[in-house]
């Protein structure tokens, strides 16, 4: 059997871990954290940094294809991997995702809509900004945001200062605020025959700036929900991608506003594992590994809830509960923020 190398050792990589071994496939993680979560249940676990090359190197010696949970991988750590073993999704694929900036370019290109944008590096930059595009607005980290972190909105002239200076001289984009209604992502992959298939749309509800709920079916109109599936294919086959990818939209009356890519599975698919036959980390699975893709055709009505920091205590609860299954990543300190485990609640089958 094959070997899939995974980078990244979270919850991301555990469900995929065992994603893979339901499809009689074996998991190498990569991973600096003896304790992560995927380690407690792939075949592999090499505990090493990515800035460690030797390390890397003999870790892909012993894999067949090279995917990956999370989109920061050092450019250093790639450039060595790439030369050995195939890497999905793709180079392209993590540039373009890696920095809000060219992301947002990127999508602009293709047609897509996204919110209104300016690269802000300094006052100047900032004042420029303001004029051009004006507030409210959001300011942004172009690289390493994830969960709201690394982001300040901006109401007034003293907010935009202030913005600037906690951005400590880090590169920034400042963002028009987008007027939308509701947020919804398609969960979408691509096969190495270039066979694309999304699942349906879910609707998500962000508290504190992470992902509270998922809901499927997201409220959206059949012309909504053909064009989320189409931009999402959209993106997938220009970039030649091979996997699964999370595509976050914006609904607004205007029509659906991109607001990011994530290059791998995602949060707001959890909901999958309990209304579709093949689940998001199947489906990854099979791409990258160059099988079919799988059946994602939803057979439920699913709401998704994070179990965040102290949340996770609630699971004996939960447990009791019917039409609800509960995942818990095995992390041992439920530090606030920290995401726990999630649970899918099937509302209607
Ligand atoms: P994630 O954990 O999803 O990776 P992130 O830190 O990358 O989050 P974004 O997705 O860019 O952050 O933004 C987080 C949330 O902030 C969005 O889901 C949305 O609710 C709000 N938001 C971000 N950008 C805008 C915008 N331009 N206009 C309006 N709301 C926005
Ligand atoms: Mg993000
Ligand atoms: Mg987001």
């Amino acid at each position: 059997g094959s070997t899939i190398g995974i980078l990244g050792g979270g919850q991301l990589g555990r469900m995929l871990s065992l994603a893979a071994a339901r499809l009689g496939l074996k998991t190498s993680v990569y991973e600096p954290d003896p304790n992560a979560p995927a380690g407690q249940v792939c075949d592999k676990l090499t505990t090493a940094s990515y800035d460690d090359l030797d390390a890397l190197r003999a870790w892909a010696a012993d894999v067949d294809v090279i995917t990956y949970e999370f989109e920061n991988i050092p450019t250093d750590a790639l450039d060595a991997l790439e030369a050995l073993k195939p890497i999905h999704p793709n180079r392209r694929a993590l540039a373009v995702s890696q920095d809000r900036l060219t992301e947002k370019a990127f999508l602009t290109d293709l047609g897509l809509k996204t919110a209104p944008f300016a690269a802000v590096d300094d006052a100047e930059d900032m004042a420029e900004a303001l004029t051009e595009i004006g507030a409210p607005a959001i300011l942004k980290t172009r690289r390493f945001g994830y969960d709201g972190k690394g982001q300040a909105r901006i109401k007034t002239a003293e907010d935009a200062e202030q913005a600037l200076a906690d951005m400590n001289g880090a590169p920034a984009i400042f963002e028009g605020f987008v007027d939308f209604s509701h947020e919804v992502s398609v969960i979408a992959a691509r096969g190495t025959t270039g066979e694309v298939a999304c699942f349906d749309p879910g609707e998500n509800v962000h508290v504190n700036g992470i992902l509270h709920t998922t809901t499927v079916p997201a409220r959206l109109s059949a012309k909504q929900r053909t064009d989320a599936v189409l931009l999402a294919a959209q993106i997938l086959n220009k970039l030649g991608y091979v996997g699964v990818m999370g595509v976050e939209l914006f609904v607004t009356p205007q029509g659906l506003v991109v607001n990011e890519i994530a290059p791998r599975v995602h949060n707001s698919g959890h909901w999958t594992q309990a209304g579709c036959a093949v689940d998001q980390f199947e489906q990854h699975i099979r791409a990258v590994a160059g099988w079919p893709l799988g059946d994602g055709q939803r057979y439920a009505d699913v709401v998704m809830t994070n179990l965040i920091g102290d949340d996770a205590h609630t699971w004996p609860e939960l447990a009791k509960q019917p039409n609800t299954q509960i995942h818990l990543y095995g992390k041992a300190e439920a530090r606030a923020g920290r995401k726990m485990g999630h649970v899918n609640r099937i509302t209607k089958a």
